[in-house]
C-alpha cells in the first residue's frame, strides 16, 4: 500500500468516525444513540404469506344436495357481509385508514331496506381483491407454522404478562386521576379502562390443536356452503368471496367459544396480526404482538418492548377514543404542540423521510407515544434509586424498540415514521435534557415551557424524579424481571 493511499484512508476513517460521533450524541438523536448499539438477533421465521390464493383443503366430507339451493344473503346477512368486508379490507393497511370505515359505515346506514343494504355490501365486495378474502385461512396456516418454530411456553392466558397488563392499566387510571380533567371524565375513563382486556399474540391461546380444529371448521364450512349454491351462482367470483367470508364467520365464531370475551372480528384481527409485529386497540380490547419482532434470548428487551406497546395502546383510550371527554381547548393545544414537535424532529433528522411524510391526521398515534413514555418513566422513577437507573431504563425501553432491517424513517401506514415519533416522545420526557445534559439549541432539548400537555394542566417535574426513600432494587427492569421469576415466566421453554 503506498503512502498516499494510507494517508487518504486515515483521512476517510477519521471523517467517518467524526460523523458517527455526531449521530451518537444523545442530545442530537436519541434513537440513533441507542439503536446503533442494537445487537439483538431476531429469529427469522418462515410462514405462509397471508396474501396468496391458497387452495382450501377438502376435508372429504360429502354434502349431498337434493336440488334446493340458497341465495347469497342466506350465507351472510347484509350486516355480517358488510362487517366482514370491512374487517378483511382493514388488512389492506396501506390503502385504508379510519376515515375509510367511517365513510362506508355512514353510507351503509343510509340504505333503507335489507335488499338495498345487501346490494351495497356486494358493490363493495366487488372491489375487494379475491386473495384478501383468504386471509383468515392463510393466517391459521401461518400461526401453526410459527408456533411450531418458536419454543414458546404453552398457555391459555399468560399469567405474568397479564399481571404486567394489570399493572400498566392501573397506572393509566392513576395518570387520568392525577390529571386536571373533570371528575366525570375521570370516572368515565376509569370505567372504560377497567373493562379492557388484552390478548398477547402467540403467548396466549397458543394451542396448535385448537388452530388445526379451527382450520378444519373453516374447510368444512367452505365446502358445505359450496354444496348449497346453484352451479350458475358458483361460477361467479363474488360467490367465492361470500363463501370464504361465510367460512370465516363460522370459524371465528367457533374460535370465540374457545377464547371467550372477544368478538369474532377481534379474534380475526388478532390471529391475522400474529406474524406482523402489530398491536391494536379495537373497541376497548387490546391485542399485543411482540414475539415476532423481538429477540427472545433477550427477555429484558422483549418485556421492555411489551411494556411500551401496552402503554401506547392504553393511551389510545384517551387519543383518539376518549377525546370527547377532554376539553376541546386541551385537545386542540395538544394536537398542535405534538404536530409542531413531530414536524420539527422529522425535518431536522439527518436522515430525511421522503417528501409528504407528515400528516396532521395521524397525530393520534404520536400522542400515545408521548403520554405512554411519560407514564412508563413515572413507573421507572418509583423503582429507581439513582439517575443512572433512570437512564438505564430509558435506554432499555428504546433498545427494545429499535427497528431492524429497514431504512431509517421508513414510511408506515397511518403513522409517522417510528423513529421520529419515538424521538419526539423522548424529547417530551420532562427529565430527558437534565439526565443527558442537553442544552438549548440541541435537537433533543425541549424548553420546559414548551412541553405538550395532552391531559391539560402542567407537567409536574416531581412526578418524574427519584424519591428519597426508594429502596434500591437495581432499577425498574430488575424489578420487572424479579416479578417474571416470581411467576416462573420465561419467553422460551
Ligand atoms: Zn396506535
Amino acid at each position: 500500500m503506498n503512502f498516499l493511499l494510507v494517508l487518504t484512508l486515515i483521512v476517510i476513517i477519521s471523517v467517518q468516525s467524526r460523523q458517527e460521533n455526531v449521530s451518537l450524541d444523545p442530545c442530537n438523536d436519541f434513537y440513533d444513540y441507542v439503536c446503533s448499539n442494537d445487537t439483538r438477533s431476531i429469529t427469522e421465521l418462515n410462514f405462509t404469506s397471508l396474501f396468496e390464493d391458497r387452495e382450501i383443503l377438502n376435508p372429504n366430507i360429502s354434502f349431498p344436495n337434493n336440488g334446493t339451493y340458497i341465495t347469497f344473503d342466506q350465507i351472510l346477512s347484509p350486516y355480517s357481509l358488510m362487517m366482514w368486508y370491512m374487517v378483511v379490507k382493514s388488512m389492506d393497511t396501506p390503502t385504508v385508514g379510519s376515515e375509510f370505515f367511517d365513510e362506508a359505515t355512514r353510507e351503509y346506514a343510509t340504505k333503507k331496506n335489507n335488499s338495498e343494504k345487501f346490494s351495497f355490501a356486494l358493490e363493495n365486495l366487488e372491489n375487494l381483491n379475491l386473495t384478501l378474502t383468504n386471509v383468515f385461512y392463510n393466517s391459521l396456516y401461518a400461526n401453526i407454522e410459527v408456533l411450531n418454530q418458536l419454543n414458546l411456553p404453552a398457555s391459555e392466558e399468560n399469567e405474568y404478562l397479564h399481571h404486567i397488563f394489570d399493572l400498566m392499566k392501573n397506572n393509566t387510571i392513576e395518570e387520568i386521576w392525577s390529571s386536571s380533567l373533570s371528575n366525570k371524565s375521570k370516572k368515565e375513563f376509569e370505567k372504560e379502562l377497567n373493562k379492557s382486556k388484552v390478548i398477547f399474540g402467540l403467548l396466549d391461546y397458543n394451542n396448535v390443536t385448537m388452530l388445526e380444529e379451527t382450520k378444519l371448521i373453516y374447510e368444512t364450512e367452505y365446502y358445505r356452503l359450496k354444496s348449497l349454491l346453484s352451479s350458475n351462482d358458483l361460477d361467479t367470483e363474488i360467490a367465492e368471496k361470500i363463501i370464504r367470508l361465510g367460512a370465516t364467520d363460522t370459524a371465528t365464531k367457533n374460535l370465540g367459544k374457545r377464547i371467550p370475551g372477544y368478538t369474532p372480528q377481534f379474534l380475526f384481527s388478532a390471529f391475522a396480526s400474529n406474524m406482523a409485529n402489530e398491536a391494536f386497540n379495537q373497541n376497548s380490547n387490546i391485542y399485543c404482538g411482540i414475539v415476532t419482532r423481538s429477540d427472545l434470548q433477550e427477555p429484558i428487551l422483549t418485556i421492555a418492548d411489551t411494556i411500551f406497546v401496552l402503554a401506547h395502546e392504553l393511551m389510545h383510550f384517551v387519543y383518539p377514543f376518549g377525546i370527547r371527554l377532554l376539553p376541546s381547548n386541551v385537545t386542540k393545544a395538544a394536537n398542535k404542540c405534538t404536530q409542531d414537535e413531530v414536524k420539527m424532529m422529522g425535518d431536522s433528522d439527518a436522515v430525511k423521510p421522503i417528501d409528504g411524510w407528515f400528516s396532521e391526521n395521524i397525530t393520534h398515534e404520536d400522542l400515545p407515544n408521548l403520554l405512554g413514555l411519560r407514564m412508563v418513566m413515572k413507573m421507572v422513577a418509583r423503582k429507581s434509586a439513582n439517575e443512572e437507573q433512570l437512564k438505564n431504563a430509558l435506554e432499555t425501553i428504546l433498545s427494545g424498540l429499535c427497528i431492524q432491517g429497514k431504512p431509517k424513517n421508513s414510511i408506515l401506514p397511518n403513522h409517522h415514521p417510528f423513529e421520529i415519533s419515538i424521538n419526539t416522545a423522548v424529547r417530551q420526557y420532562p427529565l430527558f435534557s437534565s439526565l443527558y445534559g442537553c442544552r438549548l439549541g440541541d435537537r433533543m432539548f425541549a424548553e420546559p415551557e414548551k412541553f405538550c400537555n395532552p391531559l391539560g394542566g402542567d407537567v409536574n417535574l416531581e412526578d418524574y424524579k427519584i424519591k428519597n426513600d426508594t429502596e434500591d432494587v437495581g432499577g425498574f427492569f430488575n424489578y420487572i424481571m424479579d416479578t417474571a421469576n416470581a411467576f416462573n415466566f420465561s419467553f422460551t421453554n
